[in-house]
C-alpha cells in the first residue's frame, strides 16, 4: 500500500509531544537556572560577608604586625572552604595568600565588588570588606580584606535545583517515548492491522469476509462498523448484479432460440416457394436475433467466469488456429481487409475462451473502424508468454475513455450508436488474467488502437488464481 505523503497518527502526536516537552522544558530549564543562580550568589554572598566580619573580629595588629587570633567565640569560627587576604593601600598583600591558581589573575579583582573569577581550573567567588577591619584595628583607611571561596568547594541547595530542573526534562522526554510506545502499540498496530485486512479483503474480492477489532478504541470500532457495512452493501450489490445478469441471459435465451429456429425454417420453406420479401424480413430478424445472442452469451459467459463456475479445459493449441478460425468469419463480411503476421506458437489455454477474447478484440476493431479500413492481426512470443495483437486504423479513443473501457458496461460516448454492451473487453481482461495474462491498449483518436492480449505459454505458469476484479490496468498512449 502507498503511504507516500502520510504520517503515522503516533509519530504525528509524538512530534508535537515532544516539541511541546522540548519548549516548556528549555523554558524550565531557563527560569530555575536562572533563579537558582540568582539565590546561590545571594546565599554565596552572605555568607562571605558573614566569614569576612568574622575574620575582622579576631585579626590583631601588634607593633605594625597582624596575626590571626585563635577563634574564641562560635561565631568567629572561619569555615574551612574561606580563604581570605588582606591588603594595604596599595593593593599589596600584607596578611595570608591567594589560592595558587588565583595568583595571576589578581589584577582582574575590582575592589569592594562581589564577583566571579575565573581561573584555568576553577571559579572564585570574591569579597571585599574594609571599614569593620579597620575600625577593629584602629586604624584609618590602612587595610582591606578580601576572601574568596573555590566554587567547588560550596554546595549549594540550589545547584541540586537545577540538577532536579535536568532529570525533570530527562524524565518527562523518557515518559512521552514511553507513552509514544504504547500508543503505537494500541492504535498503530490495530490500525496497520485493519490496513493489512481491508486490502486482502479487496486483493482477494471476497466480499463475504469481515473485518475484526477487538481493541478499546471507540473510533476504530466505528470505522470498522462502517467498513463491514459498505462490504456487505457491495456484497449484495454484486450479487444481485450477477443474479441479473444469470436470470436475464437464461430468460432471453430460449426465445431467441426458438425465433432463431422457426426463421431458419421458416426462410428455409419461403426460398422454396421463392417469397423474396418477406424472406428478406426473416433475414433481418435471424440478423437482430443473432445480434441479441451474442450479448446474451457475453452476459452469460461474465456471470459463470464471476460466480467461478466456468470450468477451465486447459489445452494446447497453436495460436494461428484460434486466429484464423475467428477472423475467417469476420473476413466473410467483407468489410474489412485483413493483414496477417502469424508466427506458429503454442500455449497452454482454453480454447473457448481465448476464442472468445479473439473474437471480441477482432469484432471490436470492426465495429469501431470504417469499412475498407485494414486491420492487421499478428501474434508470437514474448519471453514465457505469447500474444495476439489487433490493431486497426479507427476512431481511436480518447484519453478520457481509455482507463474505462474496461469496466463493465462501459461504451465510449461516440460508440453508443453502435452495436455493443460494454462487456468484450470486461470479459476479455477477465480471461486474460484466468491465463495469468493481461490487456495492453494503445490507441490515438483518429488513427487507430492496437489491443494486445498477453498470456502465460504454460498453465503451470500461472501459479496463483488471479483475482479477476484486480484494478484495470494503466493503459498507455502510442
Ligand atoms: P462494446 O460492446 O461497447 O464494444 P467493449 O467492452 O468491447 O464493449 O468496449 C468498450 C468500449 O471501448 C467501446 O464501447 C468503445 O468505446 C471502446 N473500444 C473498444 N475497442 C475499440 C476499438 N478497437 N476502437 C475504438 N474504441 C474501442
Amino acid at each position: 500500500m502507498n503511504f507516500r505523503g502520510k504520517v503515522s497518527i503516533v509519530r504525528y502526536m509524538m512530534t508535537y509531544c515532544l516539541l511541546l516537552i522540548a519548549l516548556f522544558s528549555l523554558f524550565t530549564v531557563v527560569a530555575v537556572n536562572f533563579m537558582a543562580d540568582r539565590a546561590e550568589e545571594q546565599t554565596i554572598r552572605n555568607k562571605m560577608s558573614r566569614q569576612l566580619r568574622a575574620t575582622a573580629w579576631r585579626m590583631s595588629l601588634q607593633d605594625g604586625k597582624l596575626t590571626l587570633l585563635p577563634s574564641k567565640k562560635i561565631d568567629t569560627r572561619l569555615d574551612e572552604d574561606f580563604e581570605f587576604v588582606i591588603l594595604d593601600q596599595d593593593g599589596k598583600v600584607v596578611f595570608g595568600e591567594y589560592p595558587e591558581d588565583l595568583k595571576n589573575l589578581t589584577d582582574k579583582i575590582k575592589e569592594n565588588e562581589f564577583q566571579t573569577i575565573k581561573t584555568e581550573q576553577s571559579v572564585y567567588y570574591v569579597l571585599d570588606k574594609s571599614d569593620l577591619l579597620n575600625r577593629i584595628l584602629r586604624v584609618k583607611d590602612k587595610y582591606r580584606i578580601r576572601g574568596m571561596i573555590n566554587e567547588d568547594d560550596i554546595k549549594t541547595v540550589y545547584s541540586q535545583f537545577k540538577l532536579y530542573s535536568y532529570i525533570g526534562v530527562a524524565g518527562a522526554v523518557v515518559l512521552v517515548i514511553l507513552m509514544g510506545m504504547i500508543l503505537q502499540k494500541q492504535i498503530s498496530v490495530p490500525m496497520r492491522d485493519m490496513c493489512e485486512q481491508a486490502s486482502q479483503i479487496s486483493e482477494k474480492m471476497d466480499l463475504s469476509e469481515r473485518m475484526e477489532y477487538s481493541g478499546k478504541f471507540e473510533e476504530l470500532d466505528v470505522l470498522i462498523k462502517a467498513y463491514n457495512s459498505l462490504l456487505r452493501k457491495m456484497e449484495e450489490v454484486v450479487e444481485r448484479q450477477e443474479h441479473f445478469n444469470s436470470d436475464v441471459s437464461h430468460e432471453l435465451r430460449t426465445p431467441i432460440s426458438v425465433i432463431r429456429a422457426q426463421c431458419q425454417l421458416t426462410s428455409g420453406q419461403l426460398r422454396q416457394s421463392k417469397d423474396v420479401s418477406v424472406e428478406k424480413v426473416i433475414e433481418v430478424i435471424d440478423r437482430q436475433a443473432d445480434k441479441m445472442d451474442g450479448i446474451v452469451e457475453q452476459m452469460l459467459s461474465l456471470s459463470r467466469i464471476d460466480q467461478g463456475r466456468w470450468i477451465m479445459n486447459f489445452d494446447r493449441v497453436d495460436l494461428v488456429d484460434i486466429i484464423e478460425s475467428v477472423c475467417e468469419d469476420e473476413e466473410d463480411r467483407g468489410k474489412h481487409p485483413f493483414v496477417y503476421h502469424l508466427k506458429h506458437v503454442f500455449a497452454e489455454v482454453d480454447i473457448d475462451l481465448i476464442t472468445l477474447v479473439v473474437r471480441n478484440l477482432v469484432s471490436n476493431a470492426s465495429k469501431y473502424s470504417e469499412d475498407g479500413k485494414t486491420i492487421v492481426v499478428d501474434c508470437g512470443e514474448d519471453g514465457n508468454r505469447v500474444f495476439i495483437r489487433v490493431k486497426d486504423f479507427g476512431c481511436g479513443i480518447s484519453e478520457k475513455d481509455l482507463p474505462r473501457i474496461f469496466e463493465y458496461y462501459y461504451r465510449a460516448e461516440k460508440s453508443r450508436n453502435s452495436e455493443g454492451f460494454g462487456l468484450g473487453l470486461t470479459i476479455a481482461l477477465k480471461i486474460a488474467r484466468l491465463h495469468g495474462g493481461e490487456i495492453r491498449v494503445e490507441s490515438e483518436p483518429g488513427f487507430g488502437s492496437a489491443f494486445t492480449l498477453f498470456i502465460e505459454k504454460e498453465r503451470s505458469a500461472i501459479l496463483i488464481q488471479p483475482a479477476l476484479d484486480q484494478p484495470f490496468p494503466d493503459q498507455r498512449r502510442e
